[in-house]
């Protein structure tokens, strides 16, 4: 799991406990599902879920704020063994977008936004909650500061289940002081989410830069030409830094070979393996994997 590239401000700081037992939370939740028998999906959901309730993680309910002091969510999922996935961008009344992206996953569509996004995701006995719920006083306090500085965030999860089954996860609030209506990578398969059979990837960072570079398909086609995982997803930052964009992703391959690689000062993050406690990092830069 991750919960995005980014400074090391003083939020992070002040609430490192919180933010490492949330992580430890997540990788549980995940745990849990795949000790049950249940799939990948299943896990990165439930890791996601966790990490967007938590409100010092830019997702759900710890979103970053729009310019206009609003928030707009957004989230894809992707299973590995059919390429099944789904997304929504630009949501507002959902309390977990990742839910709701799972809601498109099960519908004909991959990617839907905005009100009728909302719309799937309810009849599909998704829970809704006011938009006004999501806005935090420390969120509006780090928009009036961040004006002019955009600063970031993100979560994110990958699993390998015991069927050998890869999924990716992602949610957003996107980037404080984002204008309304702009999307990042997120929600975008092949950019910010993205697994096959061979690698499940989850990116945060600079989404422009991450569309731009097309990061998680990348990834993915390096593994397939035969790159290891290490080397697969440096290469895929570098093009990312190429293009003027800083951030970090999580990947995982069918043989459980991990790779957490950031360029930003920090990346919370977590790794749970069959057989081990879970383990979160939050300002430590310790290498996984
Ligand atoms: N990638 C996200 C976006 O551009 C932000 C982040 O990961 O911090 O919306």
């Amino acid at each position: 799991v991750h919960a995005g590239a980014g400074g090391l401000g003083p939020e992070l700081r002040e609430h490192e406990a919180e933010c490492r037992q949330t992580l430890i939370e997540a990788l549980c939740g995940a745990q849990a599902v795949v000790e049950r028998g249940g799939d990948a999906v299943d896990a990165v959901i439930a890791a996601v879920r966790v990490l967007e309730d938590f409100e010092y993680f830019n997702a759900g309910t710890g979103a970053a704020l729009c310019s206009d002091g609003t928030v707009q969510l957004s989230a894809a999922l992707m299973r590995g063994s059919d390429r099944a996935a789904g997304a929504v961008a630009g949501v507002r009344t959902i309390r977990n977008p990742i839910v709701a992206a799972q809601a498109v996953m099960q519908s004909h569509q991959v990617l839907m936004i905005g009100a009728d996004a909302e719309r799937v995701a309810t009849a599909a006995g998704v829970e809704a909650q006011s938009p006004h719920a999501f806005v935090r006083d420390h969120m509006r306090a780090r928009l009036a500061a961040h004006a002019h500085a955009h600063d970031r965030g993100t979560v994110g999860a990958v699993c390998l289940d015991r069927s050998g089954g890869l999924a990716a996860a992602t949610s957003t609030g996107g980037i404080t002081g984002q204008p309304p209506g702009r999307v990042g990578d997120t929600p975008l398969i092949g950019a910010g989410t993205w697994a096959n059979d061979r690698v499940a990837v989850s990116c945060t960072g600079e989404g422009e830069a991450f569309i731009r570079s097309g990061t998680t398909r990348y990834v993915s086609m390096l593994v397939e030409a035969g790159a290891g995982l290490a080397e697969a997803t440096a290469a895929a930052l570098e093009d990312v830094a190429a293009l003027g964009g800083d951030g970090g992703l999580i990947a995982l391959d069918a043989g459980g070979r991990v790779a957490m690689p950031f360029t930003t000062e920090s990346m919370p993050r977590g790794l749970w393996r069959a057989g081990a406690d879970p383990t979160a990092w939050v300002a430590e830069r310790d290498p996984v994997g």
